[in-house]
C-alpha cells in the first residue's frame, strides 16, 4: 500500500517540517500548494498508488481547503486532515459536515500530527478490512430492531425497509447505538466506541453527526425520532 501523504499547504517552511516529520516516520509526503493541484494529484493517481491521507490547509491561494475537500469528496474517501490557522473555522469544519476526519489548528507540532495521522489511517484500515466470512455462511447476518436492519457485513443500515445512505461516522455512530438499543450512551462513550483513537475530536462532532443522521431518518419517517437526547447525559435509540 501507498505510504504517500499529500500536504496541500501554501507555506513552504509548515510544508517542510510537515514532510520532515513524514519521512522520519517512514512516510513519503508529497506536496502541492494548490487546491486544483491536490485534486488533479488525487484524480490522476493510479488506483494503489494515490495518496493515502490527505493533509489540506484551509487558507489556500486559489480555493478555500472546505472548497477542495467538498470536490475531493465527489470522487474520494481519502482521510482528510485540515490545517486551520483559525478556531472559528473549526466550527465550519465540523458544521459543514464534508467530511473531514480531524483538523489541527496552527501552530502545531509536526510529530502530533503525524502521530494523528498514523491512528486516522489504523482506524481506516480496520474500517475497510474485507468482512471474515460468517460462520454460517449462507444465511444473511441481520440484526437491529423491528424498525432498523443492521447488516453489518454490507455495513449498511436499513431503516423501515429502507437503506440509508449514511457517512461511515453516521454508520458507525448509529450501528453503535443499535447494538445497545434503549441505553443511554454519554457523548464520550460514543466518541470511544465511534470515533476510538481521535480522543481530542470535540464532543460536538457526535451532536453534529447525530443531527445529519436524524435528517436522513426523518426523510423515510417524519413521524418518529427514534434517536433521543438526554440532555447532560447523551443519546439513546428508543427501545423497539
Ligand atoms: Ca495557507
Amino acid at each position: 500500500m501507498s505510504r504517500t501523504i499529500l500536504i496541500v499547504e501554501d507555506e513552504q517552511a509548515i510544508a517542510d517540517s510537515i514532510a520532515y516529520a513524514l519521512r522520519t516516520d517512514g512516510f513519503v509526503p508529497r506536496h502541492v500548494t494548490l487546491g486544483e493541484q491536490a485534486l488533479a494529484v488525487m484524480r490522476s493517481s493510479e488506483a494503489g498508488a494515490a495518496p493515502q491521507l490527505v493533509v489540506l490547509d484551509i487558507g489556500l491561494p486559489d480555493m478555500s481547503g472546505l472548497e477542495a475537500c467538498r470536490q475531493l469528496r465527489q470522487f474520494s474517501d481519502v482521510p482528510v486532515i485540515f490545517l486551520t490557522a483559525r478556531s472559528d473555522e473549526i466550527d465550519r469544519i465540523v458544521g459543514l459536515e464534508i467530511g473531514a476526519d480531524d483538523y489541527v489548528t496552527k501552530p502545531f507540532s509536526p510529530r502530533e500530527l503525524v502521530a494523528r495521522i498514523r491512528v486516522i489511517l489504523r482506524r481506516a484500515r480496520a474500517a475497510t478490512m474485507p468482512p471474515q466470512p460468517p460462520a454460517d455462511a449462507g444465511k444473511p447476518i441481520v440484526a437491529g430492531t423491528p424498525k432498523f436492519e443492521l447488516r453489518a457485513l454490507e455495513a449498511r443500515v436499513l431503516f423501515h425497509g429502507q437503506p440509508l445512505d449514511l457517512t461511515r461516522y453516521e454508520y458507525l455512530l448509529l450501528k453503535t447505538l443499535l447494538e445497545s438499543p434503549g441505553h443511554v450512551l454519554s457523548r464520550t462513550q460514543l466518541m470511544e466506541r465511534v470515533w476510538s483513537g481521535a480522543s481530542d475530536t470535540l464532543e460536538r462532532t457526535v451532536d453534529a453527526h447525530v443531527k445529519s443522521l436524524r435528517a436522513k431518518l426523518r426523510a423515510i419517517d417524519a413521524q418518529e425520532e427514534p434517536i433521543q437526547t438526554h440532555r447532560g447525559l447523551g443519546y439513546s435509540l428508543a427501545g423497539a
